[in-house]
């Protein structure tokens, strides 16, 4: 049967039988018991399944993961401990030393550092792109070693809208896999599988959680890509000889891509959730259509008083008509974008700092994507070491203002807006 998103977000995952608890148990068990050491050895060789050390599979997480899978419209699915460890595991399980990636420059900032530094000294090389470019752009950017190709769906904190079926036809016109971030809309808004993207990760520390309580992340195999169609993925195609000679396609099929990151990545590098943030992580996804639903319609309504208030030179909310990237959004996010928007108001960086410290409701924090609004001036913050020149090359001027719409009722945070606004030209 399948179930509407609101649907899935209650019931996918776990399904008790008789008698057992109806909220998802906390197994908080590092290990499993077996009777015999035949019945473990079938484990270790992944030819049972089963469960033997949370680090590799938690009856819990793995509950999470399974809902994630299915909002998502996946085969399959991995949580991590953060959003940074989702980005990483995605591209380092098809990429290596000696490969190379296509990547949109407006990404995440942390995504980007792990890319542009951090897995550059791994030997792997990057190329970025604009999230806006066009095929011929794209076609320019491969490269005969290129493995995968990467970029946001809305991006932070540009929030600009991926035209994802240009970027993932390019990707299969070069053999790879496109793989999405979307963890701004969430599978609630867009789910990119359906545009062609083939593996899609999240910062589940935003919306899904929703209430800023854990850091995590989980990565969603779609199952479509054929890994067999080239000789560019031997790390899936041929025997994997840390696991007794395992060929991932031929043994796990649609799930060789999402069992190689559990099996070997997930074995090898560690960083998983502990089961009791998968739990709080689990209820916040049985809202997160209820919140995801009231931060876009709260955020259009503030968007909108921005606009008209005439202290804004520049409103970006994709959800608005008149917007940047109002048109893709229609598209690939109609029912709504996200709770974020940007704003330029209008006296620069003295006005901003004017605005922000006279806000009441609204807090100030490096943060984005939950219950609470929450606002934030890069140029005075998380991009203060860059010179002028530098902020503009970013896409961020001085007078730039991220408000993380929440959901506290929307008079109230207009009011808050409103008051703020006003101060800050005085
Ligand atoms: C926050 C964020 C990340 C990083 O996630 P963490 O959970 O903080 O590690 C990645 N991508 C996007 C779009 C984000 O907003």
């Amino acid at each position: 049967m399948d179930y509407k998103i609101n649907t899935k977000c209650i019931l996918s995952g776990y399904s008790p039988k008789n008698g057992e608890p109806r909220q998802l148990p906390i197994y908080q068990s590092t290990t499993y018991k077996y009777d015999s050491s035949v019945e473990m050895g079938k484990l270790f060789d992944l030819e049972a399944s089963g469960y033997f050390y949370t680090r590799l599979q938690n009856p819990t997480n793995d509950a999470v993961a399974a809902k994630i899978a299915a909002l998502e419209g996946g085969v399959g699915a991995m949580l991590t401990s953060s959003g940074q460890a989702a980005s990483f595991y995605s591209v380092f399980n098809v990429a290596q030393a000696g490969d190379h990636v296509i990547s949109s420059a407006k990404i995440y900032g942390g995504t980007f550092n792990l890319f542009n530094v951090t897995m550059r000294k791994l030997g792997i090389d990057f190329t970025f792109v604009s999230p806006q470019a066009t095929r011929e752009e794209l076609e320019a950017a491969f490269k005969p070693n290129t493995k995968a190709v990467f970029a946001e769906s809305l991006s932070n904190p540009a929030l600009e809208v991926l035209d994802i079926e240009t970027f993932a036809d390019a990707a299969h016109a070069h053999g790879v896999p496109l793989i999405i971030d979307n963890t701004f809309p969430t599978p609630v808004n867009c789910r990119p599988f359906e545009f062609g993207a083939d593996i899609v990760i999240h910062s589940t520390t935003k919306y899904m959680d929703g209430h800023a309580t854990s850091v995590g992340g989980v990565i969603v195999d779609s199952g479509n890509f054929d890994w067999t169609q080239n000789d560019k993925f031997p790390g899936l195609t041929t025997p994997d000889d840390s696991y007794h000679g395992i060929t991932y396609t031929e043994r796990f099929g649609k799930l060789a891509y999402i069992t190689k990151a559990t099996a070997q990545l997930m074995r090898d590098l560690g960083s998983i959730p502990s089961p009791f943030n998968a739990f709080l992580l689990n209820i916040g996804l049985e809202t997160l259509p209820l919140r995801v639903e009231r931060h876009c319609y709260n955020a259009s309504k503030v968007a909108k008083y921005i606009k008209d208030s005439g202290y804004a030179v520049e409103v970006t909310y994709p959800g608005m008509e008149g917007s940047k990237g109002y048109e893709l959004a229609q598209k690939y996010m109609p029912n709504g974008t996200s709770g974020v928007i940007s704003f330029r108001i209008k006296g620069g960086r003295d006005a901003a700092t004017k605005f922000m410290d006279s806000l009441q409701i609204a807090e100030i924090a490096t943060h984005v994507a939950d219950a609470r609004t929450c606002c934030l001036h890069p140029a005075s913050t998380t991009h203060r070491q860059l010179t002028s020149e530098e902020l503009i090359a970013c896409g961020i001027s001085d007078d730039l203002i991220r408000l993380s719409v929440g959901i506290e009722h929307v008079d109230d945070i207009i009011a808050d807006v409103a008051q703020a606004l006003e101060a800050s030209q005085k």
